[in-house]
């Protein structure tokens, strides 16, 4: 078992390394692709919840024979670091492990990460999703913690993808314009959606300019807006 892998396609636009600490995620969003990649049925994947077997240990054995230091690794890709309800004591295990092997992390969450910041320095990122789902209350919570994170001089970003919702996308943007670093702009692929992709992608763009927020537009976003 090698915990530690380059994602490829879609997701190595997000992170050249990545790490996936649990066998499933409570969160279902609606639009998740993780039971689909790891063939696994879609209400076991939501509902059955643990830390990976032996996670800690394999990815320790990994990093010792294979030298791995000084890489950015995202946690995770096909679930969240931080289940929520659950206990993530593995993940705080994860970050603190790699930390001390040099390495670094990229979190992307719809959880609460904010008990792991005292781990995290200049070198990390803490991100949340903002799909345009969430509630207020929880928007408000993870607005929160991406708030606390910029405060504590780690980084931060916001994963807006899939944007399903164009008009709370621009709301939102202007509501993290201070505290980000860096956001990823990704249109919803493989559900309906009445948002004219070109036209949003290209207002998007122009507002992360304007608001000089340091962006990257997805592939299949900055295709549409070639059309
Ligand atoms: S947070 Fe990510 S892994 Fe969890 S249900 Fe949503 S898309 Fe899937």
């Amino acid at each position: 078992m090698k915990p530690i892998y380059i994602p490829k396609g879609a997701a190595k636009e997000y992170c050249n390394y990545a790490l996936n600490i649990y066998t499933g995620c409570p969160h279902r969003c609606y639009y998740c692709f993780a039971p689909l990649v790891l063939h696994r049925n879609k209400e076991e994947f939501h509902s059955h919840v643990e830390p990976r077997k032996n996670i800690v240990e394999e990815t320790r054995k990994q990093i010792e024979i294979y030298d791995i230091k000084d890489k950015l690794i995202q946690l995770c890709f096909t679930c969240d670091p931080y289940p929520t309800g659950y206990d993530t004591s593995t993940t705080r295990e994860i970050i603190k492990l790699l930390k001390e092997t040099g390495n670094h992390v990229q979190i992307l969450t719809k959880g609460d990460g904010t008990r792991d910041f005292d781990l995290l320095d200049e070198n990390d990122y803490y991100g949340i999703t903002l799909d345009g789902t969430p509630t207020t209350d929880l928007i408000r919570a993870n607005l929160n913690s991406l708030a606390e994170a910029h405060s504590r001089g780690i980084k931060t970003w916001v994963s807006f993808e899939p944007v399903t919702d164009d008009k709370a996308f621009f709301v939102e943007l202007h509501l993290v314009s201070l505290i980000v670093d860096h956001v990823k702009i990704g249109k919803l692929n493989y559900f309906p959606s009445d948002i004219d992709w070109a036209d949003f992608g290209k207002r998007a763009e122009r507002l992360c300019k304007e608001l000089e927020i340091d962006y990257y537009i997805k592939d299949s976003l900055r295709e549409e807006m070639g059309k």
